[in-house]
């Protein structure tokens, strides 16, 4: 990676760099119409110094062919004709949102060292065997069913944290956003174990933390300022604001509501 986790953190303002980003070259962005280009048109409009351009690459459908494939080179050619294009206004980086790369770890690193990315976001979406909580019915899952689901989403992220390549770690309280819009809840601290257990590997890996405010445009709040408040207990200071924008129009989104939660914990004095 040429963009450095130190230098991602330190050059640029808390509210100037989108961190977590998607393009029509994510799976779920094909009918989206939101060409590299735009997605940086977007991020100078919303006032930003830095984009990061974070498709996804899930390892398991890269593996066993779950979603329509991920078209690396011309990915990178309009990436990069972005980058130069926007050059005097914006620094475009070319990262990817990493879904599931503790499943097959000898493709997640092939796809790492082959894609040469400046930024590699890690995620979990689904479980080993299991779909992705975003297609999960919650309704028709017992409650055992889900405390056990989700103690094993966190079990998994926390082997993604050790992987050395990825340089964020996203959207931590993923599960528990589609438990709510299912209009269910579970207390987060029923995994404080597991919990803990991550924001240490986290911040003793120099990653990022990453503060996903997609959730917000759903109506949802999430824990996150309680599990904020866990990781900088345990002296946690890298975070990043990550839009997770899947539009043009969510590039940068409720960047100041995650400000406000991240100066509540933080008192102002972080970055
Ligand atoms: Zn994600
Ligand atoms: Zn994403």
């Amino acid at each position: 990676m040429n963009f450095s986790t130190s230098e991602c953190i330190k050059k640029y303002p808390i509210t100037k760099i989108d961190t977590h980003t998607h393009t029509y070259f994510s799976f779920d962005c094909a009918e989206h119409g939101n060409t590299p280009d735009k997605m940086c048109a977007a991020a100078v409009k919303a006032g930003l110094d830095a984009i990061v351009l974070t498709d996804h690459v899930e390892v398991n459908s890269e593996a066993e062919g779950i979603y329509t494939p991920f078209y690396y080179e011309e990915r990178r050619r309009q990436c990069e004709a972005a980058r130069d294009k926007y050059k005097d206004s914006l620094d475009v980086y070319i990262g990817i949102e990493l879904g599931q790369a503790i499943h097959y770890p000898g493709l997640a690193e092939t796809i790492v060292k082959n894609g040469a990315f400046d930024y590699v976001i890690g995620s979990v979406h689904n479980t080993r065997g299991d779909q992705d909580f975003y297609y999960m019915d919650f309704s028709k899952v017992g409650y055992d069913e889900v405390i056990r689901l989700i103690g094993k989403y966190f079990d998994e992220y926390y082997e993604m944290t050790r992987l050395p390549y990825v340089d964020q770690c996203a959207h931590l309280t993923y599960p528990l956003r589609y438990l709510r819009q299912a209009g269910l809840d579970a207390d987060i601290l029923l995994w404080e174990d597991k919990i803990i257990k991550i924001l240490k590997s986290v911040i003793d890996g120099g990653k990022v933390l990453e503060l996903n405010t997609n959730c917000l445009r759903h109506g949802i709040e999430l824990p996150d300022d309680l599990v904020l408040e866990m990781y900088r207990s345990y002296g946690g200071e890298l975070v990043r604001i990550g839009s997770d924008a899947h539009y043009e129009r969510d590039t940068a989104a409720d960047f100041d509501r995650a400000k406000q939660t991240i100066d509540k914990v933080y008192g102002g004095k972080i970055l």
